[in-house]
């Protein structure tokens, strides 16, 4: 297969998209950023690697963190997370509040905020520098020590996370949060504010393709099984309420984030990162989604 002329065409074809996103503003840094981006970066499991585009430009992860933070706990508390957090698509927007009332405070997915506050406040107990210990699992995920946090990104989002704050108070009020509000608001605000270009993040998502082992380390990061999962949550979860759409048109394994980025996977064949600053109006990079179906689309493979 060549991926490269494939890579290449998908590049060229959808910059006449440009314009019709918009970039993520509630958090302002997020704002600044020149919208007129697109990059994408693939590697296979046989140690190819392709890249078009800005696919070298280091750009803000936001919920594609989420996948990492998920993983880390994962590994140490196993199925107890399920416990506090759901595993069904939530139908709505990210930052909702409304569901968690009626559900008494347990999240549906580890993928919207509300879920993904559950799996930091668990990581925060497991970790004694958590924001270290990420910073260090994200880097031995891509084998690039040089990942490192956007703090004005993470200052931008901390001081604009009303909605987060409240999203976890509502669920402390129920029991689902176990540590200080104000170090959980951090530590989040932190991951989501890692900085990786689509190079980095094609590599570091290849232990998800490789059945949880980390093909640079020959480290055991997951369980096959626990591998098996954590797909199955981004392909019914990794889009908030697009998850369907984008499982439909593109028949993989993703995670969206409101940087723009996307992070997407065949198991065992491959693994790719697309970049487009402009979001759609789920939030989902309009470009990055446009890329994928016809990624998967023009090699005729997909999971099914
Ligand atoms: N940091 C973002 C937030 O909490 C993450 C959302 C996203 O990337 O979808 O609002």
């Amino acid at each position: 297969m060549d991926y490269q002329t494939v890579i290449e065409k998908i590049y060229g074809k959808l910059q006449g998209l440009w314009g019709q996103g918009k970039v993520a503003d509630y958090i302002p840094a997020l704002a600044k950023v020149n919208p007129r981006q697109f990059g994408i970066s693939l590697a296979t499991l046989d140690g190819q690697y392709y890249r078009a585009g800005d696919a070298e430009t280091c750009f803000s992860i936001q919920s594609i963190s989420k996948v990492f933070s998920l993983a880390m706990v994962t590994r140490h508390i196993g199925d107890e997370i399920w416990q506090s957090v759901g595993r069904e698509p939530s139908g709505n927007p990210f930052n909702s509040l409304v569901q968690l009332e009626y559900e008494h405070g347990k999240p549906r997915n580890p993928f919207i905020n509300a879920g993904a506050l559950v799996v930091t406040d668990r990581l925060i107990s497991l970790y004694p520098h958590p924001k270290d210990a990420i910073l260090e699992f994200v880097r031995g995920l891509c084998n690039n020590d040089d990942i490192y946090y956007d703090k004005e990104i993470a200052r931008s989002e901390r001081a604009n996370a009303d909605r987060n704050m409240a999203l976890a108070y509502l669920m402390k009020s129920f029991g689902n949060i176990r540590n200080d509000v104000d170090t959980l608001i951090d530590v989040y605000c932190h991951q989501c504010a890692i900085s990786m270009s689509c190079v980095d993040l094609s590599r570091a998502f290849l232990f998800l393709c490789n059945r949880g082992l980390n093909p640079f380390s020959g480290e055991q990061v997951l369980t096959g099984s626990q591998a098996k999962r954590l797909g199955a949550l981004m392909l019914t979860c990794g889009f908030y309420d697009e998850s369907g759409d984008f499982a439909f048109r593109a028949g993989v394994p993703g995670k969206s984030g409101v940087g723009g980025g996307i992070a997407a996977y065949i198991p065992g064949n491959l693994s790719i990162t697309v970049w487009s600053p402009e979001l759609n109006r789920h939030g989902n990079s309009l470009i990055g989604m446009e890329a994928l179906e016809c990624f998967t689309t023009d090699i005729g493979n997909s999971i099914f």
